[in-house]
């Protein structure tokens, strides 16, 4: 497998740190609001890294993080820690607890995941029933459930000096890291001037690019709700030391992959590797991978605060089916911007439609895989999830001059990876085109049944019969079945 690696600057064959085994983390979501496009990309096209591994015969072990602690980072690019605690201001607008808040949209996020069939970090299909109760058996690891392994983690990072302590807050010294800014090749001054205002909060904050490990109850946050004891008070913890300590006490000290919008880049996950590297002495993450932005037509940002948000059921109340989003994420390569549009998702529907009907024409399913198309589609992932390849591929498999049920074979085995529902969408029956007369003798029979006169409505059941349809009567009325 080849994938865009952000500190190298280059695709890069992927050598696992165990031959045959994956471990990867994804950097999931906050829970304060609905996922929106942005968000959903980013585990759209994580998950089919993930599917493809799997197909490719990994063992992947993966976690995702689910951030249910308040943190305070602000919107701009150079994260403040200073900023608003979302969870509280979303709780306080819902008139609930920062927790329950939390709760509400881990539950939205199963049901978005479930719909576009990404599957859970441990590699299961999302149980119709699961919910923010149970999602740790799944792979997502919730912040609030993992603060003594952040705790621990912050002393390393303390009896290693790379910290110190102020009386708002314990602090990473960014100086102490020699090549802190290597994700963006920023010099320190440059990434100053963004934070600067933060050493009016904080006087005895020493470097304004220095992040916050324990924010205390204290100032302007006496009296925030979520908080708990620690070395240095109560308090809670900083954003970015929650990855660090989840990743590194579930994966080991040295992982292989670690997932993340580009937006985290500059910030979170410049952090994250500061955090490593103070606790441990070495880094932790062997690559850094990033997908790109969903952006507006305009190329400006698709964001949670700026309110031209697009959720699923939003999409969905508009006629897209869930399959249809994820086809249009899954088509572009991770490292593309996508400018969305519903002009551009009614381009993926009709294209992902034309594509059900073209494969319903194959008809038999049981058919065998192709080998040389697999191993091509094979290739096509390993290929830095060559996605447009692979959609090439399935065209040219559909013209070529072989059994139609082996090529049927052969791209239902694709659907492992690609996890559209083709199998499900080719042998769902198309909605009968039912004529008229028929349609005039099921009304009648409708009211003579009111009437209770059955004699009559079992007459115009034989007689619809004698037309080729038969009619069932269920709850829900009257249906049609074609003999
Ligand atoms: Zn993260």
């Amino acid at each position: 497998m080849k994938l865009y690696s952000t500190l190298d600057r280059k695709v890069t064959e992927i050598v696992p740190i165990k031959k045959g085994q994956i471990s990867m983390y994804s950097c999931g979501p906050t829970v304060y609001s609905r996922m929106q496009i942005g968000n959903i990309r980013a585990y759209v096209n994580w998950d089919i890294l993930h599917r493809a591994f799997l197909y490719l015969g990994y063992n992947v072990k993966r976690i995702m993080n689910i951030t249910d602690v308040g943190h305070m980072t602000s919107d701009d690019d150079f994260g403040s820690d200073f900023g608003e605690d979302k969870m509280d201001r979303q709780a306080q607008k819902e008139g609930l607890q920062p927790i329950d808040i939390a709760n509400k949209y881990i539950d939205t996020v199963l049901d978005d995941f479930r719909d576009l069939n990404i599957l859970s970090p441990s590699g299961e299909t999302i149980p119709e029933d699961l919910n923010y109760e149970e999602v740790g058996e799944y792979g997502f690891t919730r912040a609030t459930e993992y603060i003594e392994e952040m705790i621990d983690m912050i002393k390393k990072i303390e009896k290693n000096g790379y910290t110190y302590e102020t009386k708002q807050a314990l602090y990473f010294d960014v100086t102490k890291i020699k090549d802190y800014t290597i994700f963006t090749g920023q010099n320190l001054d440059e990434k100053n001037v963004g934070v600067r205002e933060e050493v009016d909060v904080d006087p005895q904050k020493r470097n304004p690019a220095d992040f916050v490990l324990w924010m205390k109850r204290y100032g302007k946050y006496k009296n925030h709700i979520m908080n708990w004891e620690s070395p240095w008070g109560n308090g809670f913890p900083g954003w970015h030391i929650e990855c660090s300590a989840m990743s590194t006490s579930l994966l080991g000290e040295y992982f292989d992959i670690h997932t993340g919008g580009v937006d985290h880049i500059p910030v979170h996950h410049t952090n994250e590797r500061a955090q490593n590297i103070g606790a441990f002495n070495h880094p932790s993450v062997k690559y850094w991978v990033h997908n790109e932005w969903v952006v507006n037509k305009d190329e400006s940002k698709i964001s949670k605060s700026k309110g031209n948000v697009t959720y699923l059921p939003t999409l969905v109340e508009l006629g897209f089916d869930p399959m249809d989003i994820r086809y249009f994420l899954l088509s572009i390569n991770y490292r593309t911007r996508i400018q969305f549009s519903i002009e551009a998702l009614e381009g993926a529907k009709n294209a992902r439609e034309a594509l059900v009907r073209r494969l319903r024409e194959l008809g038999d399913t049981k058919g065998d895989v192709i080998p040389e198309y697999t191993g091509r589609f094979k290739k096509e992932l390993e290929n830095n999830l060559n996605m447009s390849g692979v959609l090439a591929l399935i065209n040219e498999l559909l013209k070529e001059d072989l059994p139609q049920k082996d090529i049927l074979a052969t791209i239902l085995d694709f659907d492992k990876v690609l996890a559209l529902n083709l199998e499900e969408c080719i042998t769902k029956k198309e909605p009968m085109d039912i004529p008229s007369e028929i349609n005039a003798l099921l009304e009648k029979r409708m009211l003579v049944k009111e009437e209770k006169n059955y004699e009559e409505a079992d007459r115009i059941r034989n007689q619809i019969e004698n037309m080729g349809y038969r009619v069932l009567d269920t709850p829900k009325g009257q249906k049609l079945e074609k003999i």
